[in-house]
């Protein structure tokens, strides 16, 4: 499939989109508490999309790996779950959690996407720590977001920035093209490994608009499933982040269309 590019009016719809996902995710950031469940964050997400007139992207959203409609609108992942946490009744967040939410909504026929992770109370240095550089390697990744780069400049960043902190991206994981569908091409894997096993690499063009989402472990750069058929784990158990922002590829350099209030 052949990559998207978009006008200059299109991505200010995507920017209108990724608005209200930051939005939701700032309302979501002020709900954490020790003693509420995922669950109970799904349904904030699902009033607050509503209130904005848009609609969750997520929600019996078919991902190409899954025979399964994905059943909530907020993917939620705590500590060792890396992304698409299946949110639950059962599962109560506790202080010193660092809890990942990633959220899409439909705005007028344009997506955002958007993922931020929040730490609950007093978390160990190690979690501070792989919080501040996995936003880092974020940050950094969309910095090389320019025309003539290529997605494998992306990749390089995103692995440079991990190791600067000793840490690694984890495999078989990655961001994507975003724009009239929430998915799209290409392909934009966090680890350089997983690039090579796609054999393919994409020259970044003005127009491109690009999901950007390093999620970066503590001890491991394999992933496992748990049990409940959508939530993503480290092999090891040890705690994951992920943070995710929306850019456009244009001349005068990379455009974030997902802007918070706290940076
Ligand atoms: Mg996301
Ligand atoms: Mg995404």
């Amino acid at each position: 499939m052949a990559v998207e590019l978009y006008s200059f009016k299109e991505i200010e719809k995507i920017r209108r989109a990724c608005k209200v996902v930051v939005e939701v995710l700032e309302v979501l950031k002020r709900h954490i508490k020790p003693g509420i469940s995922t669950y109970e964050l799904d349904l904030i997400a699902r009033e607050e999309v509503k209130k904005r007139g848009a609609k969750p992207a997520f929600l019996n959203y078919k991902p190409p790996f899954s025979d399964e409609r994905f059943p909530a609108s907020l993917c939620v992942s705590v500590n060792e779950a890396v992304v698409h946490g299946l949110p639950k009744r059962e599962q109560v967040i506790k202080e010193g959690d660092i809890v990942s939410l990633d959220f899409g909504a439909v705005l007028d026929g344009y997506a955002g996407d958007s993922a931020i992770t929040v730490a609950v109370g007093k978390v160990s240095p190690e979690k501070e720590l792989l919080m501040k550089a996995t936003k880092e390697a974020l940050e950094e990744a969309v910095k090389v977001c320019m025309p003539g780069n290529w997605v494998s400049d992306i990749v390089d960043v995103i692995y440079k920035t991990a190791r600067k902190y000793g840490l690694y991206p984890l495999k078989n994981l990655g961001g994507h093209g975003i724009g009239r569908k929430v998915h799209e091409e290409p392909f934009i894997p966090n680890h350089p490994e997983t690039l090579k096993q796609e054999k393919k690499d994409y020259k970044l063009r003005q127009g491109m608009v690009l999901a950007i989402e390093p999620m970066l472990a503590l001890g491991t750069d394999e992933i496992s499933h748990d049990g409940d058929r959508w939530t993503v784990v480290t092999a090891d158990g040890s705690p994951s982040a992920h943070y995710e922002y929306v850019v456009a590829v244009t001349k005068q350099g990379p455009m974030v269309l997902t802007e918070f209030s706290d940076g």
